[in-house]
């Protein structure tokens, strides 16, 4: 094999293969594949396992000239990259864990009680109704349709997501699905969350006692300061920015007066990318610093709902959007070694699967994805679709993504629908293109709903698919910080990836 220094972008697998007894050193390569750094090379194993080596060595490697005494011989048999080291059993036990998910059934519910807001946002993937639109409303017969068609499913774990529109606009049905879900789980005994999307602008003491009596966790927009935020969630008659910032302030007040642990109990922010937010990267994170937020999500757009409309004055290559992600990150990473603690959750996503074994629950970066068979979205209607995204499609006038509704269908039918068949067969990155030779498969995720609206098919291209050229810059980014071997990085990106379940804060109170 030609060596290749100073190439970024070699992705292959190399496989084990019959060597020359004369030159083979007893030490028999498994399947590995690798992706070229700048001169250093990327190797991954099926397990999520990974080692960094420079060109030299990784032509050592391929030629099977690495034998015991070695200083590459351990660190390769301890990592799975030799046959002859590999413990089967435990790779067996390890595999598993790490698709621990295929097994288990759906348990996220998204539910979109109102198409209606009162915000206009120029990148609104939900295409939203203004607030006068009638029949934009899901009413309480259609929802406890929803909520009963929701523990149809076998899944111990239940998470039931408001989502719009604003949900807030429809307060009365809300507040109905968290009372009849209660009501069922106490038979069911299910393991029951629910969370809320939120612009928070509707929010008002009546409901937020609501929401956290009954421990519905909240999530909200925040694009930064004022002027950032403002110039793309527009409030007529006010500030969006001061509403989500009042509001984030005085849910925290009251999480800490209950006694609550900040950590776990907080008002979750995003970041939802444009154009106009590149050269921001460090006032954008100082003022979820600011306002005390432990995590930062910094999401690009899909060209879905408005921002398919509004993509020339919002909308970006992914090139312009990592180069935005990579200061923001590496500006975050040096605030946590000064001793701040904020979390950029993207890269969180990704560490965990490159640093653990563990399921970190995210449907849209897991082979196959997780419509239909990890969440399930219900519209306003009692219609129902794989997905969020695939419900967005829908409100952009394509219905491919439907899969039955709560008046006529049944779990089972909606579970088997050939749409969910398919988007699983077409998310298996094992067996896709591209993606089954890439280094980063055993960390990545495809979304055929995104390359069905990019690319015109579930499948899509790899080469000119620009959410994959975002996964691979990413891990990119990624892997050259950890291949740096710093180890006070190592143990910030390491705390990132550790999941306390939200519940562990009630359990040490007693509750
Ligand atoms: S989608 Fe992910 S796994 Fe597939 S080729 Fe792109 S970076 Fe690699
Ligand atoms: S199709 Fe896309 S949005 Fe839907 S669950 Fe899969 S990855 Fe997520």
């Amino acid at each position: 094999m030609a060596r290749r220094a100073g190439s970024i972008s070699s992705t292959v697998v190399v496989k084990p293969r019959a060597l020359d007894p004369a030159e083979h050193s007893g030490a028999r390569n498994a399947t590995f594949r690798f992706r070229r750094l700048g001169d250093r090379v990327i190797l991954t194993g099926e397990l999520g396992d990974w080692m960094v080596v420079d060109a030299g060595q990784f032509e050592d490697i391929v030629a099977g000239r690495i034998g015991p005494g070695d200083a590459l011989h351990e660190e390769m048999a301890g990592k799975g990259f030799l046959i002859e080291a590999l413990d089967v059993e435990k790779a067996v036990e390890r595999y598993r864990r790490r698709h621990s998910f295929v097994g288990r059934s759906t348990y996220l519910h998204i539910v979109v009680v109102t198409l209606r807001c009162n915000e206009a946002c120029a990148y609104c993937h939900a295409s939203r109704e203004p607030m006068s639109k009638k029949g934009a409303d899901m009413s309480v017969a259609t929802a406890k349709r929803v909520v009963d068609m929701i523990f149809k499913s076998p899944s111990r774990q239940i998470a039931i997501e408001f989502q719009g529109g604003e949900p807030l606009a429809n307060f009365e049905t809300l507040k109905f699905i968290v009372e009849y879900a209660e009501e069922l789980n106490e038979t069911e005994r299910r393991d029951l969350q629910f969370f809320l999307v939120t612009n928070l602008s509707l929010m008002d003491e009546k409901k937020l006692g609501f929401l956290l009596d009954h421990d519905v966790l909240m999530c909200t927009s925040l694009d930064g300061p004022a002027g950032l935020h403002d110039a793309f969630r527009k409030l007529r008659g006010g500030s969006a920015h001061a509403e989500a910032v009042g509001w984030i302030q005085r849910i925290g007040e009251k999480y800490r007066r209950k006694g609550l642990d900040p950590d776990l109990w907080h008002v979750d922010a995003l970041l939802t990318t444009t154009q106009g937010h590149f050269g921001h990267a460090h006032e954008i994170v100082d003022e979820y610093v600011r306002l005390g937020i432990k995590t930062i999500h910094i999401r690009a757009l899909n060209p879905m709902g408005f921002a398919s409309k509004t993509w020339k004055k919002v909308g970006y290559t992914a090139e312009e959007f990592l180069s935005f992600w990579r200061e923001a990150l590496d500006y975050i990473i040096q605030l946590n070694l000064d001793g701040v603690e904020i979390i950029e959750r993207g890269a969180a996503l990704f560490l965990a699967r490159i640093l653990t074994d563990e399921d970190h629950g995210y449907v849209d970066l897991r082979s196959p994805c997780g419509a239909g068979i990890g969440q399930i979205a219900y519209d306003q209607d009692g219609k129902i679709y794989t997905c969020d995204e695939g419900r967005m499609v829908a409100r952009m006038g394509d219905e491919i993504f439907m899969v039955g509704d709560v008046d006529g269908s049944t779990y089972p039918e909606v579970i088997a629908h050939e749409c969910v068949r398919a988007i699983g067969i077409s998310s298996c990155l094992e067996s896709l293109p591209g993606c089954r030779d890439c280094a980063y498969m055993p960390y990545c995720g495809v979304c055929p709903v995104y390359n069905y609206v990019s690319q015109g098919d579930f499948f899509g291209q790899r080469p000119t698919n620009e959410r994959c050229k975002m996964n691979m810059f990413a891990l990119d980014h990624l892997f050259d910080i950890l291949s740096k071997g710093d180890e006070n990085v190592r143990r910030v990106l390491e705390r990132w990836t550790i999941q306390k379940p939200r519940s562990k804060g009630k359990e040490e109170l007693g509750r």
